[in-house]
């Protein structure tokens, strides 16, 4: 089985996306933004459109086709890393795609190549959107999504617009958050969604946090620069797909000839290279397993 850093590496291979041409695959292990980016091409091809054709050959989908077919989709998002589709009767396909699945969108009169297994085939007039591998799937009533295990679990997920900097800090200065590391908040689904590794250390970085350094060991200025921190690093990102500098950072680290995976962020993949702001040279960490990259001297410890 791949481990995430096999997984990394054969994603960064795959090429990039284009609705109607291409495979949504994603240059990094999906985050939040990057499955927000997907929610959004899956909703240009199905949002208003009527599902003429649907096959959900997959465990409790089975049968279930006649719920959607014939029905139109009203709403694609995301919540964390599930994507939602919404069809004008009221239930919802529920999908999380872990480390595997994958949507595509491909014009109904393009061959299809994956060599993957089928999980779902929505297909409107023009288009066929299809789910491969992922074996985390649900047909449920829209009205029941805040019961789902999964989405009931979930912390203020980032990317909400009503999900402020207000909002994010009274959640740092939570009974639930205020005395875990930083590290360990910046993954926590059930504290933030739809933050993952990338984010984690920009987000840090971003704010000028320590990540052993808790809510608790924090001044108020620099809880509410966090907070700020969480929700324009990950806005930007949706935006940006994946850029987490300004334009003007990107294109020097570009004219150095560096590549993507460093030319995009302050921190993260950017260890033993000089951080941007002082110089000082960028330092891995390692919290469960998962990378963290992170300035010495703009995220000095409180603790
Ligand atoms: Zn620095």
């Amino acid at each position: 089985m791949l481990g995430r850093e096999s997984a990394h590496s054969c994603l960064h291979r795959s090429a990039k996306t284009h609705l109607d041409r291409q495979t949504l695959y994603f240059s990094d292990v999906p985050e939040g933004p990057e499955i927000r980016r997907a929610a959004d091409r899956l909703g240009k091809a199905l949002i208003g459109r009527t599902i003429e054709h649907a096959k959900l050959p997959y465990g409790t989908f089975i049968g279930r086709e006649h719920l959607i077919q014939g029905q139109t989709v009203i709403d694609v998002t995301s919540r964390a890393k599930a994507m939602l589709i919404r069809f004008e009767n009221g239930w919802t396909m529920y999908s999380h795609n872990q480390l595997y699945g994958r949507w595509t969108v491909n014009l109904v009169t393009t061959k299809n190549t994956m060599r993957r297994t089928l999980r779902a085939e929505l297909c409107t007039e023009k288009h066929a959107v299809r789910l491969w591998s992922a074996t985390d799937i649900d047909l449920i009533p829209t009205i029941e999504e805040p019961l789902h295990a999964f989405l009931a679990r979930l912390g203020p997920d980032v990317l909400e617009a009503e999900v402020d900097s207000e909002v994010l800090y009274n959640q740092l200065v939570s009974k639930k958050c205020f005395r875990k590391k930083g590290a360990t908040l910046m993954l926590d689904q059930r504290s933030f969604a739809g933050l993952g590794n990338y984010l984690r250390s920009e987000i840090l970085f971003s704010a000028g946090v320590h990540p052993d350094d808790r809510p608790c060991d924090l001044p108020e200025e620099r809880l509410r620069a966090w907070a700020e921190a969480i929700k324009n690093v990950t806005v930007q990102a949706y935006q940006t797909g994946g850029v987490t500098v300004p334009k003007s950072v990107a294109e020097a680290g570009k004219s150095r000839g560096e590549p993507r995976r460093t030319w995009r962020h302050f921190a993260f993949c950017r260890n033993e290279r000089p951080c941007l702001k002082c110089a000082t040279l960028i330092v891995r960490l390692r919290y469960g397993g998962r990378r963290l990259d992170h300035c010495p001297r703009c995220q000095t410890t409180h603790r």
